[in-house]
Formats: structure tokens, sequence, C-alpha cells
């Protein structure tokens, strides 16, 4: 053979073996790319059937395909839902109402949620005495890290105690408790959370509320205003301290009020407020729901429980903080006859959006956002709310017929904590 022969030779000889490498690591080294779970459904954003790969707890890959396996055609795939406010369930408070918060009731409550389709939520506690907040926000701060809760907790709301002490305005919340902002206590409370509470509802003119608004803002904390009876001038200068959210909007209020001057319509108007509306079907009249939809815009809205310790129980007559009758009513609705006001709804965030859906004409991607996007993002939780690669795998498998929502699996941080059975 020839020199140039030879070189030709070697040269093949080279290429074919750089070939074989390069064609040997695109492949992974020979292995599959390993996932630990695969989930397929209808995305929720626009029925598109998809893929849904997970791995190390987190979404890896979100592949569109030509169709699902018999027995998913009808199923959907959405992010879990994100509830900013719940006050406890299953006969577990928050604030001690009907016996001592403990793990295993945070447990309990968790696991509950899962059961129903809301992946994380935010403990929320209504106004009490120092020590119970003290005492609850130290074993909430422990049930947060604790890995059982699979990091369904990302904080907790504090709703009151600075909240207004007039009937009506006040609502639940018992007068006994109710007080004037006090950034120190306050500030005994954000270390014994472990700097966790991510929202903390006032009244805007009750005195110091402004400083304190303006001192939340600086750490970050979202300021809700709630059963406050604040003008539009306090409403204003609320917002441009940084209140962020009007908490239930149209509840905390008085039966009665003014029809020109009242808190709801300069909330409504200001720009700046987010609102959260219970939509359980009691709290809040369709048309109310429908208003407030038109005015806030649906980047501007949050679907919240704000569900009753007495959620999930038989319904029947229990006693609330201070010794007062409440009733849980089989339609779902706490009330509170001897101030006449609701008291939290029986149901959670999943029995609401068939009912937004239904009373504003929003299609279920709208509906998910408001219950689950829109949360993660007015709390800067970039981990959660959506479907996107490296995202928490965060995801809930339902049905929806004629508007009812019907729970086939729930999958938190890639492990699956729930399965109907007979599905
Ligand atoms: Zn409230």
């Amino acid at each position: 053979m020839t020199g140039i022969i030879k070189n030709k030779i070697n040269l093949l000889i080279i290429t074919a073996i750089l070939t074989f490498a390069v064609l040997f690591l695109l492949s992974g080294c020979g292995n599959k790319v390993q996932y630990d779970m695969m989930v397929e459904g209808n995305l929720y954003l626009d029925g598109s059937p998809v893929n849904i790969y997970i791995r190390n707890d987190k979404i890896e890959k979100i592949k569109k395909v030509s169709g699902l396996s018999a027995g998913a055609d009808k199923v959907i795939v959405a992010p879990g839902l994100i509830d900013n406010q719940v006050n406890g369930y299953k006969g577990y408070s928050f604030v001690d109402v009907g016996g001592e918060l403990t793990s295993e009731g945070i447990h309990t409550i968790t696991k509950a949620f899962w059961e129903a389709g809301v992946t994380s939520y935010m403990p929320t506690l209504p106004t009490n005495d120092h020590q119970v907040y003290l005492k609850n926000f130290k074993l909430l701060a422990r049930a947060k890290a604790d890995p059982e809760t699979l990091g369904s907790i990302p904080g907790f709301h504090l709703e009151g105690p600075y909240v207004s002490p007039i009937d009506g305005y006040r609502g639940a919340h018992p007068l006994i408790h109710v007080r004037e902002p006090n950034w120190d206590e306050f500030m005994e409370l954000y270390d014994a959370s472990e700097k966790n509470i991510l929202q903390v509802t006032l009244a805007p003119e009750v005195k110091g509320a402004m400083e304190f608004i303006t001192k939340c803002r600086e750490m970050g904390i979202v300021v809700g205003l709630g059963h406050h009876n604040g003008s539009a001038a306090h409403i204003t200068e609320a917002a441009e301290k940084g209140a962020a959210i009007s908490t239930h909007l149209g509840n905390g209020m008085a039966n009665t009020i003014n029809r020109h001057i009242n808190p709801l319509w300069p909330q409504l108007a200001e720009e700046r407020l987010t609102a959260s509306i219970i939509c359980d079907g009691y709290h809040l009249q369709p048309e109310q729901i429908k208003v407030f939809y038109k005015a806030k815009g649906p980047d501007k809205i949050i679907i919240t429980s704000d569900v009753s310790p007495l959620g999930g129980l038989t319904p029947g007559y229990y006693l609330n903080v201070i010794g007062d009758t409440l009733e849980l009513k089989a339609e779902g609705v706490v009330v509170y006859p001897k101030q006449n006001v609701l008291s939290g709804s029986g149901k959670l965030q999943p029995q609401m959006i068939g009912y937004v859906m239904k009373v504003t004409g929003c299609d279920l991607a709208t509906a998910i956002q408001m219950a689950s996007t829109n949360i993660a993002r007015l709390y800067g939780l970039k981990d959660r709310g959506e479907i996107k690669p490296g995202m928490r795998a965060d995801l809930i498998l339902f049905t929806m017929d004629d508007f009812q929502f019907n729970l086939k699996k729930t999958i938190v941080a890639g492990r699956t904590v729930y399965e109907q059975k007979n599905n």
C-alpha cells in the first residue's frame, strides 16, 4: 500500500471512532435518561395532550403528544392549588379553637388538603392572644421544615389582631384580643415564625397602621386590608405605602353600609390592590364575584377558601375560642349567630373552581390561574403555581363534568400523595 492509501484508511478509522463517540455521548452514555415519574393528561392551559416527566421532585420536561392512553383521555393536568387563607381543618385550628394545635393536627390538615387537590397552603392565625400566637408560630415553623409536609407550607398569614374593633367589620375576631398595631409585638411573632409570616391582614384606619405597612413593605411582607372600615383616603394611602391585597373582599364588613361611602368602592377602584375572594356560594353573591372579576381582571383576583377549622367535620354546633356557638351548616358554610356574621367557609378551593367558571364565564385556565399562579406570584413563590421545567412537581389530575371538579390524583414534590380508588 502506498503511504497515501494508508493515510486515507487511518483517517476513515479515526472519523468512524469520533462519530461513534459523539453518538454515544448524545445518547446519554449508552443509558436512557431515567425519570422518577411520567404523568399524562390534557394540559389545563389549552387542553393539549401532554406527557410530563418528573425527576428529583421537579418537572423536568413537558412533551406534547398526539394522544393519551385509555382512561387518561379525559383527565386534565394542572398545577396544584395554593390557598393563602386557611384557618384549620378537620377540627384542628391554628389558634387552638376546640383544642391545642399539635404536629399531628398539622399533618392531618396537610394530608386532607392533598386529598382535595390543595398542594400548598398558608396557615392563617386570626386575632388571638399573644402567647397562643407565639406557641403556634413556633410549632408551625417546625411543621414547615418537617420533611413529612413536603414543602406544602410556604409560610403563614397573620389575620389580625390589628383589625377594626367595630362590630360587623371585626367579624368573628374576638374583641378581647383586638389591638392596635405594635411593631415590637409583631417582631416577636415574626421571630417565633422563623421569619415565615408572609402576610399580615390589618385595618388601615387604626392608629399606627400606616407606619406598620411601611415597615412590612421594607421587609417584603405582604400587607392585606381586611376587617376594616377604611375611608377612600385610608385605602389610597395604604396602597401607596405598599398594601397589596384586599383580604376576602366583600366580607369582614358590616351587613349595612352607606351606599356611597364604604370600604368596598375604593378597594374595587384601587388598581394596586389584588382581591382575594371566598367563592363558596355563601360569602359572596354570584353577581358580586362577577363584578369583582370584571373590575380587577384575572391577574388581580385570588380564589381563597378561608376555610374554618370546622371544615371537613360533621355539620352541627361547635364552640369558638371564647366559648360562643358556631354552626357548620350542611351546605358548607360556618355562621356565628351571636354576631349575625359568617365565620369562614366549610369548602376548599377545588370546590370553588367550577363555581367561579359558572358565575364569571371564565375558562378553566383562568380559574386555575386565580387559585394557584396568582397566589404564587403575590408571595414570590417562584417554584410553584405553574407547569414549567424546573418547577416543583406539584400537580393535580382531575376531570371537570358540568362544572364539578373530580380529583383523580395529587402529586406533591414528585410524590403521589393521593389517588382516587376505582377510577
Ligand atoms: Zn377574615
